[in-house]
């Protein structure tokens, strides 16, 4: 499914790689799960379903494509560790669905390099062939990279190694595709990155900014709704969870504010929504929805 939001006079449209399932323990760290259990129901394996979204955005400076989701790269073991079947072209038949081919996309932001954002970045080069050359999935696209996430995926420690996969970016980086910059960016018109430190170092979050109207990608600054209203769930994966917080404090007074259209990354059931005042302190708004179990 993809869902398409106007900000302003710039269309963006949120598509997907599809979903799949993670211990529920990862993303509400040291949260009881008699608390998450209220807002996500696990499966019998304690497993909760994590959408893999993307934000496609029709900018002056061309069609820029935020994240890749985990592609398809992937073997036979890791399909079945994260609940999915095999599948070819998820993301990129979503846009195709929009009339968009791979070789149409001009930048791909990867929000950080862990491999549900950056698997799809590359691919093999015969689609059925995991011994063929592995080649960037968007071939005229500059992909870019923060510095510091660059230097981590590059030398991971014992608790990274796990989601940085070098065929992710080393094969943009032999093409001569991919850019590395340093701290948040003015993409195009009305399009920005903010580098929001916690989940990593150095991930950045998307604003998409037109007519005193405005979207925020926010990626794994704050990848389900629930995280936003109590700033004390972080995931366990967050690198620094302090700074998590306060990168989250941050970001929702200004998307409250102003009145933001947040768009959860993972979030099994909130796809977008806004800030409202409850009586406990600010809460999410459903805008869009997606039924977590079918
Ligand atoms: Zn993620």
């Amino acid at each position: 499914m993809v869902y398409t939001q106007m900000v302003g006079s710039i269309r963006c449209h949120i598509v997907s790689d599809g979903r799949q399932l993670s211990d529920g323990g990862g993303f509400f760290g040291l949260v009881p799960r008699v608390l998450w259990e209220r807002v996500i129901r696990p499966d019998e394996h304690n497993r909760i379903p994590v959408a893999l979204r993307s934000l496609l955005i029709e900018s002056d400076a061309g069609l820029i494509l935020v994240d890749t989701g985990q592609g398809d790269k992937l073997g036979e073991k890791e399909w079945r560790r994260l609940g999915m079947a095999p599948r070819r072209q998820r993301l990129v038949g979503d846009l195709r669905a929009l009339g968009i081919e791979p070789e149409d996309v001009d930048v791909v932001l990867l929000t950080h390099l862990h491999g549900d954002h950056a698997g799809g970045a590359t691919c093999w080069s015969s689609p059925e062939d995991p011994a063929s050359p592995i080649a960037p999935t968007f071939p005229r696209a500059r992909y870019l990279v923060q510095r510091m996430e660059l230097a981590d995926a590059s030398f991971p420690n014992e608790r990274t190694r796990g989601t940085y996969f070098p065929d992710n970016w080393q094969p943009l980086q032999a093409a001569g595709r991919l850019e590395v910059v340093n701290g948040g960016q003015r993409l195009a018109r009305g399009v920005r990155s903010e580098t929001v430190p916690g989940h990593t170092d150095s991930i950045q979050a998307v604003w998409v900014e037109e007519g005193g109207e405005s979207l925020l990608f926010l990626g794994d600054t704050c990848s389900w709704a629930a995280h936003l209203e109590r700033l004390a769930w972080v995931p366990a994966f967050d690198t620094d969870p302090m700074q998590s917080i306060e990168g989250k404090r941050r970001l929702r007074a200004i998307a409250q504010e102003r009145n933001s259209l947040l768009v959860f990354q993972h979030d099994g059931q909130v796809v977008t929504g806004r800030l409202v005042e409850g009586e406990r302190g600010p809460v999410v708004e459903a805008e869009i929805s997606e039924k977590a179990w079918e």
